[in-house]
């Protein structure tokens, strides 16, 4: 089935709000089945909304709106969207209703009069239209069905029109698309971006059903396998031999295959299975793996002290580096984050310490040394793995770069721990 988005809203097009909106129902219709071709922003207008309702409707077979269903003036979707199919505005009894105790219960108005005027606008609805309840504010989502299409519409704020498509549109959807489509995430970390492509490139040639998308993020690339069957179950049946050959192929660079799961969050795993405590010593990247740790919920439990030492003698005096090291292989060395990691350790009582010592530009580069020099340095109890790294891109890539490093450094040495267990 063939779908549309329209997010209505000048505050859109002006850069004001962030259409997120669009996000959350690209990803639900992608869920559903519905194959997405459209996003259209339109303003507040009359003129404007009217044309490009027309241009969905002869297009889409679902076509769901979002925004100007308030009670101001300048909310027209309804009144335009009824227009565009000949349909007549009527008053929905129920609707007028729940407008009204809306306003006792949440705003305690109990004068009946004394509701603004323009809030009936909301109770008026299309004839025939099929009115979806408002849990969270008082413009009721409509379905209008019309020559085997719908045009839904939804309210603006997101804390309105979450909640009414999870309990009312979704269901109506998935009975309307019987064929579901399921997909399921890969993420691998340490291993560059084109060289899982190439890896996976006679999988991609002949994928079918399950496809198989690659998206690159900072130090890791997520693969996306898509199933669609008759439901759910054989969907993830379709899924599985593929999945199987990717952890075949990827190995212990695949950290996880669940959706929502974080590179820190499996470090935090790793570290809490083991019963371990962390420290973490920084420099280039000034606190942004702690930072990262920190994001777990949960991470109390392992991490222990952060170091941030960005100078020369915080080094020495936080983390007891050598002044002869820092004098002869200078702060970004691989000796010094070797000397950072263990004084990690040392100092703060933590099992492990991971250390970052870098140049992340655009000063400080030399010719031995060029901007994106970064050693890194993960100390557990006495045993000490060291990286190198050269990387590109600007300051703060080079930062973030360094940090997913830092991250994926200390999952090894925590894996290959695990092994020696
Ligand atoms: P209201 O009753 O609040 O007027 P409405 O259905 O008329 O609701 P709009 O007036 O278009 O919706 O938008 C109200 C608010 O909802 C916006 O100011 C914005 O905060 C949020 N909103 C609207 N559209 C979107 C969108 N596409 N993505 C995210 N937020 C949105
Ligand atoms: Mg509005």
């Amino acid at each position: 089935m063939d779908g549309e988005l329209i997010s209505v809203g000048t505050e859109i097009l002006l850069g004001n709000i962030t259409n997120t909106n669009a996000t959350y129902l690209s990803e639900m219709c992608a869920r559903l089945g519905i194959s997405l071709y459209y996003h259209t922003v339109v303003g507040d207008n009359a003129g404007r909304l009217t044309k490009t309702l027309k241009q969905a409707w002869a297009r889409s077979q679902v076509i769901i709106i979002t925004g100007g269903l308030g009670p101001t003036q300048d909310d027209l979707t309804k009144e335009t969207a009824a227009e565009v199919l000949g349909w007549k505005l009527t008053q929905d009894a129920h609707t007028k209703k729940r407008i009204e105790n809306f306003f006792k219960e949440h705003l305690k108005i109990q004068d009946v009069k004394k509701i603004p005027e323009n809030n009936w606008k909301q109770a008026m609805v299309p004839k025939g239209a099929q009115v979806i309840d408002n849990h969270n504010g008082t413009a009721p989502g409509l379905i209008l069905e019309q020559d085997g299409k719908s045009m839904i519409l939804l309210p603006g704020p997101p804390g309105e029109m979450k909640p009414m498509f999870e309990e009312a549109i979704y269901p109506y959807l998935r009975k309307r698309q019987p064929e579901v489509i399921y997909s399921q995430m890969v993420k691998i970390c340490g291993v560059g971006e084109s060289q899982v492509e190439a890896d996976i490139q006679d999988l991609i040639q002949k994928q079918k059903n399950p496809t198989i998308a690659p998206y690159a993020k900072t130090g890791e690339v997520h693969l996306r396998i898509t199933a669609k069957a008759k439901d759910e179950k054989e969907a993830k049946k379709l899924c599985k031999p593929l999945v199987r050959e990717l952890k075949a192929r990827f190995g212990k660079n695949i950290y996880t295959t669940e959706e929502k799961k974080t590179l820190e969050e499996t470090v935090v795993e790793l570290l809490a299975d083991q019963n371990l405590t962390l420290a973490t010593a920084e420099s280039c990247t000034g606190g942004m793996v702690a930072a990262r740790i920190v994001n777990v919920p949960g991470a109390s439990s392992v991490l222990k002290e952060s170091f941030v030492t960005y100078s020369d003698r915080a080094k020495r005096k936080r983390l007891l580096v050598k002044k002869g090291t820092l004098a002869k292989e200078g702060a970004v060395s691989s000796k010094t984050a070797k000397e950072m990691a263990k004084g990690g350790c040392f100092t703060s009582g933590a099992d492990v310490c991971v250390a970052i010592t870098g140049i992340a530009g655009p000063d400080g580069g030399s010719k031995e040394k060029p901007v994106g020099t970064v050693f890194m340095a993960c100390c557990y109890k006495g045993d000490i793995n060291v990286r190198e790294f050269h990387l590109s891109g600007n300051r703060s890539k080079i930062r973030e770069y360094s940090t997913v490093n830092a991250l994926i450094l200390l999952r090894d040495t925590l894996l290959q721990n695990f092994k020696k267990k």
